[in-house]
């Protein structure tokens, strides 16, 4: 059986390979929120972007935002740890999960973690189940850390003509002990894929790097003096801002709109997510491009620069599949021998079981597997996936 949520997931681990599918969409409601434990608790099937919708109101805030929010679920969310834009300062989604009522092939239904802000008892099984990609459990009902909504928000675009430019600039930000909560980036060639949507806020060809700050007041108006500091001092001229809601969507969705826009480009759209040391991440995109040259192909180069999760999306024509699977390979290899890892947040899947054996020993993919075994005896569960 295959748990089935918005089915966003990029690694194909929402499609059946076998066996039906369980639809979470009907289990969509919010059934609590606990203001002074500060939690929030959830079915599965609750589009993730509804839940600061409704905690707008109340003042509070859940920081994991992928940018598939209005389609997936908090679900799909938790099977894959999902991160977001704010990872860089709020981390992902095992950071805000307190507790699940998971159910166990078999029929056992368990609840693991506690209300509390702490629990110690025992290995953390939370964790374990938080990124199992549907493979050990199926999660009915999810209970999430919530925190105070930041007074103030600000969302800064900016262009570099030069790739180098913008990640030295992103060092001296981080030099500088500056702490946004979002540092984003897309690539000169992969800006021009959604060129139209940004004509209003940027002069000419560049790269985009999107630095965010939130707070309260005095503490984002420290940041932005020290930021506006660094800008000038690094005569940085390509500066757009955005204070209030309706500016910063509209900033956004410059990058919302970019996996759609890849999609336009071929018949389907291939997307890889290293996780590289943020230091190595200017090599590591040259690389890229090197091997991208060789097979006459234009990567589109974006992510969550700040936590060092580079995207790359491949567009490519029907019949493509195999030379898609090939750069994949070597995007895989490149990526291991930067010492990083082959998926910061999509997960292994289906497109990603061979890069999973290469990324970890034999010893440790073989714990996996035992433990896939003590949870899922029959595999049942997601049958085919990762393994
Ligand atoms: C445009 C776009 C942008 C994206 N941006 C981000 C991003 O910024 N950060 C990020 O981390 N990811 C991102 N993703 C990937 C994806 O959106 C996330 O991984 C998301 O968490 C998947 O949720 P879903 O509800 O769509 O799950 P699905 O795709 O339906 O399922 C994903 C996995 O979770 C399992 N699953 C689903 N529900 C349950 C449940 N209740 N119990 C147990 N297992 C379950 C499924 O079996 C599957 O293995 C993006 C995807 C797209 C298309």
């Amino acid at each position: 059986m295959t748990p089935r949520g918005g089915g966003t997931g990029l690694s194909g681990g929402a499609v059946p390979l076998k066996g039906g599918i369980i639809s979470f969409e009907k289990m969509n409601k919010i059934l609590d929120i606990d203001e002074i434990n500060q939690y929030i608790v959830l079915e599965p099937g609750v589009i993730t972007g509804d839940i600061n919708k409704i905690l707008f109101n109340k003042k509070l805030f859940y920081p994991p935002d992928p940018a598939s929010l209005d389609s997936c679920t908090i679900g799909g969310n938790v099977a894959t740890n999902a991160g977001g834009p704010k990872a860089f300062k709020y981390g992902v989604t095992s950071s805000y999960l307190l507790q699940l009522e998971c159910v166990f092939p078999g029929g056992r239904i368990e609840l693991i973690g506690k209300r509390t802000k702490k629990w110690n008892t025992g290995f953390n099984l939370l964790k374990l189940l938080c990124g199992s990609e549907g493979l050990l459990g199926v999660f009915t009902k999810i209970v999430l850390r919530i925190i105070p909504l930041p007074e103030k928000e600000i969302l800064i675009l900016m262009g570099f003509e030069e790739i180098k430019k913008l990640f030295s600039f992103v060092e001296k930000i981080l030099r500088n002990k500056l702490f946004p909560s979002i540092i984003e980036f897309m690539e000169k060639e992969t800006v021009s894929l959604v060129r139209e949507k940004i004509e209003n806020f940027l002069p000419s060809e560049s790269s985009l790097l999107f630095v965010g700050f939130d707070g309260n007041e005095k503490e984002v108006e420290y940041q932005m003096e020290k930021f506006y500091d660094l800008i000038e001092k690094e005569k940085i001229d390509r500066v757009f801002a955005g204070t209030d809601r309706k500016t910063i969507e509209r900033i956004w969705e410059v990058r919302k709109k970019l996996f759609y826009e890849t999609e336009k480009m071929g018949f389907r759209v291939h997307s890889e997510d290293a996780g590289i040391e943020l230091k190595r991440a200017e090599e590591f995109i040259s690389e890229i491009k090197k091997l991208f040259k060789i097979y006459n192909k234009t990567p589109y180069i974006f992510g969550h620069l700040g936590d060092g999760n580079i995207h790359v999306n491949l567009s490519y024509k029907r019949g493509e599949e195999d030379i898609v699977k090939e750069i994949s390979g070597k995007i895989w290899d490149i990526t291991l021998r930067y010492e990083g890892t082959i998926t910061a947040e999509h997960g292994v899947g289906i497109l990603k079981k061979e890069g999973f054996k290469k990324e970890v020993s034999p010893f440790i993919y073989q714990i996996h597997r035992k433990i896939k075994k003590i949870f899922d005896p029959h595999e049942i569960l997601n049958p085919g996936k990762v393994f």
